[in-house]
């Protein structure tokens, strides 16, 4: 079989992955000279924590278990088993977690609830004042700069695998063929196009308006090295708020009597935390959901995160060496894990993972492959 992949951020690598495991000859084509979008912009985090139950956790498990297996074969990947700490303060916040300990799969995401001194043997990093800590085992991290660059190089060790980076395609021109801009048509048993957050052109012509997909942006930043181990991931209650997982009464209650701060709840923020191989932070987020977005990027949110770092650290933070903005699609139905559609003969669209394409993109990947039948 010849498969044509149409993207080379993560979710198209992946697809190609998975494409070339199962023997099949593949050709990915990307209209940058490597891909630049939120494949490289995010957090690097698998994250199981905060998913809703069922099938989006279903995946979330089978996609880390799957970065495991790449991440063994390709060390550049930078996967590790960092698990997470969420430090909480105060019987609200305590309340949420313990509610979160009482799902029926708390142990499959491996929550456990740690005093703050337990916390900090786990994180001794994490020396500021707080009052316990919701540990997730199964959380990792991967370096999402280097990834797609490491996969690819990967990949091209195979004789069966084609990258064709700096051509956009434009057209469909057959059942399994697309024209590019260069005027080359690629023909194959299917084409899947892993476009990301690009909604309109070729994709608004294929899929149509009413494509149930939205943009979602996102503001980033990261440190100098810390100059000691973050061994895990960190975030803050605030997260509770966004994460499926934690919803239960007493979230409400955390809700109606302890309202996010006024940036926060403005920029609808969170604390995500992790640390780079090169010892640095990666710090965020805030989320806007309304067009036209920002293009600069704002000082408040990034003075709200580092006084939330810096209250669990118990130290200032090193300088700030970037920021940036990402922008990723995610389905208008959040419950929804991705937007797979058959837009033409041949022709198929995955896109809208939202905040988890990181994480999921493998097993995501995997199920396109079994329902295709590669
Ligand atoms: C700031 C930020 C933080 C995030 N943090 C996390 C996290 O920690 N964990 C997590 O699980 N998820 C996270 N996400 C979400 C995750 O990054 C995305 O869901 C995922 O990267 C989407 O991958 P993609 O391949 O669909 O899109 P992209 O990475 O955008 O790749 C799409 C590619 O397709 C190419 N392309 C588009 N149109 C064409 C065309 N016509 N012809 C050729 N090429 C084309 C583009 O150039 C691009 O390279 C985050 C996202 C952001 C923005």
């Amino acid at each position: 079989m010849r498969v044509i992949v149409v993207g080379a951020g993560v979710v198209g690598t992946l697809h190609a992955w998975h494409a070339v495991e199962r023997g099949h000859e593949v050709v990915q084509i990307e209209r940058e000279a490597e891909a630049r979008g939120a494949s490289l912009r995010n957090f690097g985090q698998i994250w199981v924590s905060g998913r809703a139950g069922g099938e989006e956790l279903e995946t979330a498990l089978r996609a880390r278990e799957l970065w495991e297996e790449i991440g063994a074969r390709v060390p550049a990947v930078g996967f590790r088993a960092n698990g997470s700490l969420t430090p909480v303060r105060g019987a609200l916040e305590l309340a949420v977690t313990e509610a979160a300990l009482a799902r029926p799969d708390a142990a499959a995401r491996g929550y456990k609830l740690l005093t703050a001194d337990e916390a900090r043997a786990v994180n001794p990093a994490l020396r500021g004042a707080f009052d316990a800590a919701l540990y997730c085992e199964r959380d990792a991290a991967v370096e999402p700069r280097t990834a797609q660059l490491a996969l690819r190089a990967e990949l091209l060790k195979s004789p069966n695998y084609t990258f064709l980076p700096g051509r956009e395609v434009r057209d469909v021109v057959g059942e399994g063929a697309v024209r590019d801009d260069h005027g080359d048509v690629h023909t194959g048993d299917v084409v899947v196009l892993c476009t990301g957050a690009w909604l309109g052109g070729l994709v608004r012509e294929l899929a149509g308006p009413e494509l149930p997909v939205r943009r979602v942006r996102l503001q980033m930043m990261q440190t100098d090295p810390l100059g000691e181990p973050l061994t895990t991931s960190v975030a803050d209650a605030d997260s509770f708020r966004y994460y499926p997982a934690y919803r239960s009464p007493a979230l409400d209650a955390l809700d109606a009597h302890q309202p996010q701060s006024a940036t926060a709840a403005a920029h609808r923020m969170q604390l995500l935390m992790v640390q780079r191989a090169d010892g640095g932070l990666t710090i965020g987020d805030t989320h806007e959901y309304e067009h036209p977005f920002a293009f600069d990027t704002l000082e408040d949110p990034y003075d709200h995160l580092t006084e939330v770092v810096e209250s669990f650290l118990g130290r200032p933070l090193p300088k700030i060496r970037r920021r940036w903005a990402g922008v990723y699609a995610q389905c208008v139905d959040p419950s929804r894990v991705v937007h797979r559609q058959r837009v033409r003969d041949g022709v198929w669209l995955v896109t809208g993972p939202g905040g988890r394409g990181m994480t999921c993109s493998p097993a995501i990947a995997e199920t396109t492959a079994d329902e295709l039948g590669w």
